[in-house]
């Protein structure tokens, strides 16, 4: 039910961690994080209290790392487990994807890469787009260009956040029909389901319209449409107070 991810210099575990934290009041049953180390993903996920997930950390510390996503899950499709809880990885481990909603079609999708030879190992709805955005990436694209031509294949609502391995410099998000907000650093990018992901480190937000496709750099914030064309999100200041 709430989703961060960051691009910059910070460490990116405590980024994630923190914003997830910030993001429980929404209510959750898992938690998960990605980080990109040298070609490939580095992943932790629990169902239960962020605590659960920390502990597991922990135990087996992830990679240190500038660039990651996370998810705090409210199940819709599949118990609340570790194996269904968020981040969904493809089969190469490559690729890391969260996501907040619904894919309405998720079920014809499952039958037609299961009938491509795909194992899919959840019974969330999710997962069908990460295989989708993996062989994207297998064909030669890059994340963004992945992420515009699986949108345009799901039906539903969705706000999606993914990481490729191969390109730490980058995460691409996107949104249809449930919410997504970049938070616009300096040397560093954010993105959440709303601003107190990142709230403590920037108060300079960008909302993202419908059916829009975002990449964050470090130093830039690329918005597009599903179809490729240049988009602009809406540019605003928070001005919460936030002891309040
Ligand atoms: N439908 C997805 C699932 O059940 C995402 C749920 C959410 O919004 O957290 O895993």
């Amino acid at each position: 039910c709430g989703i961060v991810g960051y691009v910059g210099e910070k460490q990116a575990q405590d980024v994630v961690i923190e914003g997830l934290r910030r993001l429980e009041y929404r209510g959750y049953d898992s938690a998960g994080i990605a980080l990109i180390d040298a070609g490939t993903v580095s992943w932790q996920k629990r169902a239960g209290k962020l605590a659960n997930l920390e502990k597991a950390i922990v135990d087996e510390p992830l990679v240190a790392s500038t660039t990651g996503i996370g998810h705090t899950r409210w199940a819709t499709h599949g118990a609340p487990n570790d194996v269904n809880a968020h981040p969904h990885l493809g089969r190469s481990g490559r690729l890391a994807l969260v996501h907040n909603g619904i894919l309405e079609n998720f079920v014809e999708l499952r039958t037609e890469l299961e009938n491509a030879g795909h194992e899919l190992s959840s019974e969330t709805d999710t997962e069908v787009a990460a295989h989708l955005l993996e062989r994207e990436l297998a064909a030669g694209v890059d994340l963004t260009t992945a992420m515009q031509r699986v949108c345009c294949r799901l039906e539903g609502a969705f706000t999606l956040v993914a990481l490729d391995g191969e390109d730490p410099s980058r995460v691409v998000a996107a949104r249809r029909n449930s919410p997504l907000v970049v938070g616009i650093g300096e040397g560093e990018n954010f993105l959440g389901s709303d601003v107190s992901a990142f709230i403590e480190h920037t108060r300079e937000a960008m909302e993202l319209g419908q059916d829009q496709v975002v990449t964050i750099t470090r130093e830039a914030v690329a918005v597009t449409g599903f179809d490729g064309s240049p988009a602009e999100g809406r540019r605003y200041h928070v001005n919460w107070d936030l002891s309040a």
